[in-house]
C-alpha cells in the first residue's frame, strides 16, 4: 500500500470516498440555511479530493466566501481530528490576529454545536485547549513556539495557515518550515515508522496572489494545486475625498455622521488604525447619535423653552450646523452617488439634510477588546437601529461582518516597522497599499450594492500607495527572525527556504551580530562560521519581540538588582535620544562664551538678547552636567537613565522637561515603555521581580559597574579603542585634558572616528576603550552613545568573536591589551563571573 507516487498521497479509490462523510456532526437550523449561501460550501468535493491527494492545497476565495469556518468543518467531517480515524490527529489553524483565532473558535464551535473544549483557542495569553480539543485556532507566533519543542508536529494531522495573503513574518516563516515537516513525516511514513502518518497543509488566502508559495520551487517541489472559490460580490462605487485631511478621526467621525443621517439603511463600517482613534470615535459618536442621546435631544426638542443647552446638545447642534453647511451643495443632487469617483465625496452626501431620529448602535473592534464584546459584530444591531462598526484593520480580511453597505477607510494601518538607525521595532500608522484599499471597500458589496468613501484623494492614492503591501519579513530587522529561526534548530538560515527571501548579505550580517552577542554558538576556533546553534543566551533572548541587542542586555539583568534599571535604558534607548541637542552651543563654546566687553557697544535690545542667549547657555550646560553627574561622566547612557529618574523623582511634567532641555514627548513615551517591557520580563521569567519602580533608587557604584558590562554586552561588536594604544605611537605617554580631536579605532571600520562633542565623555580625559551606539559622518566620523568599558570585559561577555594582543607595556607602566577581530578560540567564563 505504500507504493505510492511521489506527489500523490492516496489512491484515487481513498480519494473518492470524500464524498462518505466520517463523522456525522449535526448543525443547528439556522447555520446551515447560513451555510449553504456561502460560495465555498459548494466547492466541498473538490477541495477534500485536493486534500486527499496532495500534501499541500491553496485555497483562494474572497473573504467572507467561508474560508475561516467552513474548510476546518469539511476536514473534521471527513474523518481528520479524531484519534480513531484514518488521520489522527488536530486540525490546526493558524491566524495572523488573537481577534481572529478567539471568535472564529467559537463560530466553528456554535456551527458543529461542539464545545470550546473540543473547538479551541490558544493565544499567547489566553487558551480554550484540552486533551479532547479537535480543531484549534491559534495565532502564527503560537505555532512557531510549537515548532520549537515539536518540530514533526505529531499532534496535528492538517495545518491550516489562514490569511496567508497578509504576509506576516511569521506566516511566511511558518510555510517555510511546514514545507520541511511534511517532507520529513512523509518520508516517516513511507518507511512504515510507528503511527506517523503524513501531515496536511494547506493555505488560505483571500488574494489570487500566491505566487510566492506555489511557484517557489525552493518551498514545493512540485507546485501546489490552487483551488479557487468563486466570488460574489456586488458592485461597489469608489468615492475620494477631495483633499486629505490630517485629521482623518474627526473626518471619519463626520462622514459617519452623514451617511447615517442621509442615506438609506445599512451597516457602516470604519476602518482607523487603533483602540484610542477607535474608542474616541465611538465616543463621539454615541454622543451625537447613541439612543440615549438622540432621547435626550426628543426630550429637549419638546420642551422649547429650555435654553440651558448642555454640552452633549450644544455639540449636537454644532453637528448639525456642520451638516448644513456641507450639505448645501448636494442638496440639489440626489442622484450623486454614483457619479464620478474623482468628486468630493461629501458633495455626494445629499439625500435628506433632515436630522435622523434612528439611532446608532455602535460597535468596536480591536485586538485587545475583550472576546465576548468581538462577538458583538455578528449579532444584528437592535431592530430601528443602524450598526456602525469602527474597527482596524482586523475586519479587512480576517472577519467579516453581515450587512455592511457603506465603508469609511482613513487609507491608513499600523504597521511594525524597523528603525535601522537604531534596530527599534516599533509600530508606525502608515499608508495601506491599493490591494488592502480594495479589500476595505469590497467589505461594502457582501450583500447588495455598496459605497466606499475613501478619506484621502486620488492623487494622493495614485502617488503614495504600492500596489502591494511589502511582505514583513521585508520591514522588520533580520536578527530578531534569525534567532527565532535558530530557536528552532533552524541552523542553515541561509538556505531557509523563504517564500520572500531577505537578501543574503543581511543575513550573514544577522548571524555575525547574533554571534558576538553570545546567541549562537561560536565554531571552530571563534571564527563566524555560518550555520552556527543557538546557545542558552539565545534562547532566553528569544523569547523577547526586541532587538536582539537589548533583549541581550534584559537577559543578563538579573544580576545584583539591576532589572529595573536595564528596562529604563532599554526602553530609552528605543524611544530615542531625549535631549533636545544645541549643537552649534556646544560647539561654539571657546569663540563665543566671554565677549561680554562687547555689551556697552549694543542697544539695549540686542544686549537683553545676547544676555538672554548666555544665561540660557549657562543653563544648558548646567543641565548638561546634572545629567552628567550620575556615574561621574563614565556613559552618556547613564546620563539619559539619571534624566529619567530625575524626571520621575520629579513626578514628570513640562516644567522639568523645559528646565532640563528634554524632550517631554520622548519622556512621556520612555515611562509607557518601561512598564511595557516590566510586564514582557514578567510574564517571561516568572522568577524576576517587577522591573517597574516609578521611583528607582540611583544605582549604587556596584550596580554602575554591572550596568556598563550589560550595555557592553548589548552592543560587543561596537568597541572603540584610543588610536594611540594601538599604535604605540609617542602619543601614549602625553595628557589630554579632552577627547577633543583624539583618533579611536572602532572595531570594523577602517577610517579613523572621533569622539561626539555631544558626549560626556568628550571634555574628559580620553577614555581608553569605549562601546557606542552609532555611528554618524559629518564633518568627521563621530561615534555617539558612549560608555567606558574595563577591556577585560570583552573577553567574558558573550563570548564575542575577538581575540587580545599579548600584554603591552606603556610608557606611563601600565599594561595594555589591544582587541581585534578575528580567531580567539577561548572559552569564556559568564559575565556574572567577572563583576569585579
Ligand atoms: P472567509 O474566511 O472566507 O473570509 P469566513 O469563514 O470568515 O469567510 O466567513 C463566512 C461567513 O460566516 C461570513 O458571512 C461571516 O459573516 C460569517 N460569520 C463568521 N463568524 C460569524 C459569527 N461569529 N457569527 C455570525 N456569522 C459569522
Ligand atoms: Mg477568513
Amino acid at each position: 500500500a505504500k507504493h505510492v507516487q511521489e506527489t500523490a498521497l492516496s489512491s484515487r479509490e481513498t480519494a473518492s470516498t470524500a464524498k462518505r462523510k466520517a463523522v456525522a456532526v449535526t448543525r443547528p437550523s439556522e447555520v446551515e440555511a447560513a451555510r449553504l449561501l456561502l460560495p465555498i460550501v459548494a466547492e466541498e468535493q473538490p477541495i477534500m479530493e485536493a486534500i486527499l491527494l496532495n500534501s499541500v492545497v491553496i485555497i483562494c476565495g474572497e473573504t467572507g466566501s467561508g474560508k475561516t469556518t467552513q474548510v476546518p468543518q469539511f476536514l473534521y467531517e471527513a474523518g481528520f481530528g479524531s484519534l480513531d480515524s484514518e488521520n489522527p490527529g488536530m486540525i490546526g489553524v493558524t491566524q495572523p490576529r488573537r481577534v481572529a483565532a478567539v471568535s472564529m473558535a467559537a463560530r466553528v464551535a456554535h456551527e458543529l454545536n461542539l464545545p470550546s473544549s473540543r473547538v479551541s483557542y490558544q493565544i499567547r495569553y489566553d487558551a480554550s485547549v484540552s486533551p479532547s480539543t479537535v480543531i484549534k485556532f491559534m495565532t502564527d507566533g503560537v505555532l512557531l513556539r510549537e515548532l520549537a519543542t515539536d518540530f514533526l508536529l505529531a499532534k496535528y494531522s492538517v495545518i491550516i495557515i489562514d490569511e496567508a495573503h497578509e504576509r506576516s513574518m511569521n506566516t511566511d516563516i511558518l510555510i517555510g518550515v511546514l514545507s520541511r515537516v511534511i517532507k520529513l513525516r512523509e518520508d516517516m511514513w513511507r518507511e512504515g515508522k510507528d503511527g506517523v502518518k503524513p501531515l496536511r497543509l494547506i493555505i488560505m488566502s483571500a488574494t489570487l496572489r500566491v505566487s510566492d508559495f506555489a511557484e517557489n520551487k525552493m518551498l514545493f517541489k512540485t507546485a501546489p494545486p490552487i483551488i479557487s472559490v468563486p466570488a460574489r460580490q456586488h458592485p461597489v462605487t469608489v468615492h475620494f475625498s477631495r483633499r486629505t485631511p490630517s485629521d482623518y478621526v474627526t473626518e471619519a467621525v463626520r462622514k459617519a455622521s452623514k451617511i447615517h443621517a442621509r442615506l438609506p439603511p445599512g451597516g457602516v463600517l470604519i476602518f482607523l488604525t487603533g483602540q484610542n482613534e477607535i474608542a474616541g470615535v465611538c465616543r463621539k459618536l454615541e454622543l451625537r447619535y447613541g439612543k440615549k442621546a438622540l432621547e435626550e435631544r426628543r426630550k429637549a426638542r419638546r420642551s422649547a423653552e429650555d435654553i440651558d443647552l448642555g454640552n452633549v446638545q450644544k455639540e449636537q447642534a454644532e453637528l448639525a450646523a456642520d451638516i448644513d453647511r456641507d450639505g448645501a451643495a448636494a442638496e440639489e443632487d440626489a442622484e450623486a452617488l454614483d457619479s464620478d469617483a474623482d468628486s468630493d465625496a461629501d458633495d455626494e452626501l445629499g439625500i435628506d439634510k433632515e436630522e435622523t431620529d434612528v439611532p446608532m448602535h455602535i460597535v468596536p473592534l480591536y485586538a485587545l477588546l475583550p472576546s465576548e464584546k468581538q462577538m458583538q459584530v455578528f449579532r444584528p444591531p437592535p431592530s430601528g437601529t443602524r450598526l456602525v462598526v469602527v474597527s482596524t484593520n482586523v475586519a479587512e480580511t480576517s472577519l467579516t461582518i453581515p450587512d455592511i453597505r457603506y465603508v469609511v477607510d482613513c487609507g491608513r494601518a499600523k504597521e511594525r516597522r524597523y528603525d535601522v538607525a537604531n534596530g527599534i521595532q516599533a509600530f508606525q500608522v502608515s499608508w495601506i497599499s491599493k490591494a488592502s484599499a480594495a479589500q476595505r471597500a469590497g467589505r461594502a458589496g457582501r450583500t447588495g450594492p455598496g459605497h466606499c468613501y475613501r478619506l484621502y484623494s486620488s492623487a494622493l492614492y495614485e502617488h503614495y500607495f504600492d500596489q502591494f503591501s511589502k511582505p514583513e519579513i521585508l520591514r522588520v530587522p533580520i536578527e530578531g527572525v534569525v534567532l527565532q529561526m535558530k530557536s528552532m534548530n533552524i541552523d542553515a538560515v541561509i538556505n531557509f527556504p523563504f517564500p520572500t527571501p531577505p537578501d543574503r548579505t543581511s543575513l550573514r550580517k544577522a548571524e555575525t551580530i547574533l554571534t558576538h552577542l553570545g546567541a549562537l554558538k561560536v565554531q571552530s576556533k571563534g571564527s563566524v562560521v555560518l550555520g552556527g546553534s543557538i546557545t542558552e543566551i539565545g534562547k532566553a533572548m528569544s523569547l523577547f519581540p526586541l532587538s536582539p541587542r537589548y533583549s541581550r542586555m534584559l537577559v543578563s539583568g538579573r544580576q545584583h538588582g539591576c532589572l529595573p534599571y536595564v528596562i529604563a535604558i532599554v526602553s530609552a534607548l528605543s524611544v530615542g535620544d531625549p535631549f533636545l541637542r544645541e549643537e552649534a552651543l556646544v560647539e561654539g563654546e571657546e569663540e563665543s562664551d566671554d565677549d561680554d566687553e562687547s555689551l556697552p557697544h549694543l542697544t539695549t535690545e540686542a544686549a537683553k538678547a545676547k544676555e538672554t542667549r548666555r544665561l540660557r547657555r549657562r543653563a544648558f550646560f548646567q543641565s548638561q552636567q546634572l545629567h552628567a553627574s550620575l556615574g561621574d561622566s563614565i556613559s552618556d547612557i547613564f546620563r539619559i537613565l539619571s534624566v529619567v529618574g530625575a524626571y520621575e523623582y520629579a513626578g514628570g511634567g513640562h516644567k522639568f522637561c523645559t528646565d532640563h532641555f528634554v524632550r517631554p514627548k520622548a519622556m512621556e513615551e520612555i515611562h509607557k515603555l518601561r512598564a511595557q517591557i516590566s510586564n514582557i520580563v514578567q510574564s517571561n521569567f516568572p522568577e524576576m521581580d517587577a522591573g517597574f519602580v516609578a521611583n528607582p533608587p540611583p544605582p549604587t557604584n556596584l550596580q554602575l559597574k554591572v550596568l556598563r558590562q550589560l550595555i557592553a554586552a548589548g552592543f560587543i561588536d561596537q568597541v572603540a579603542i584610543r588610536k594611540d594604544l594601538v599604535q604605540r605611537t609617542g602619543l601614549l605617554g602625553e595628557k589630554y585634558t579632552t577627547s577633543k580631536g583624539v583618533p579611536y579605532q572602532a572595531l570594523g571600520i577602517a577610517e579613523d572616528v572621533f569622539i561626539h562633542p555631544s558626549s560626556v565623555l568628550a571634555n574628559t580625559p580620553p577614555p581608553d576603550y569605549v562601546v557606542f551606539l552609532e555611528v554618524v559622518r559629518t564633518s568627521r566620523v563621530y561615534i555617539k552613545g558612549l560608555t567606558t568599558i574595563n577591556v577585560a570585559w570583552l573577553s567574558s561577555l558573550g563570548k564575542p568573536l575577538c581575540s587580545f594582543s599579548k600584554p603591552l607595556k606603556s610608557k606611563d607602566g601600565r599594561s595594555m591589551v589591544i582587541p581585534h577581530f578575528g580567531p580567539a578560540g577561548w572559552e569564556l567564563p559568564p559575565i556574572e563571573a567577572k563583576c569585579q
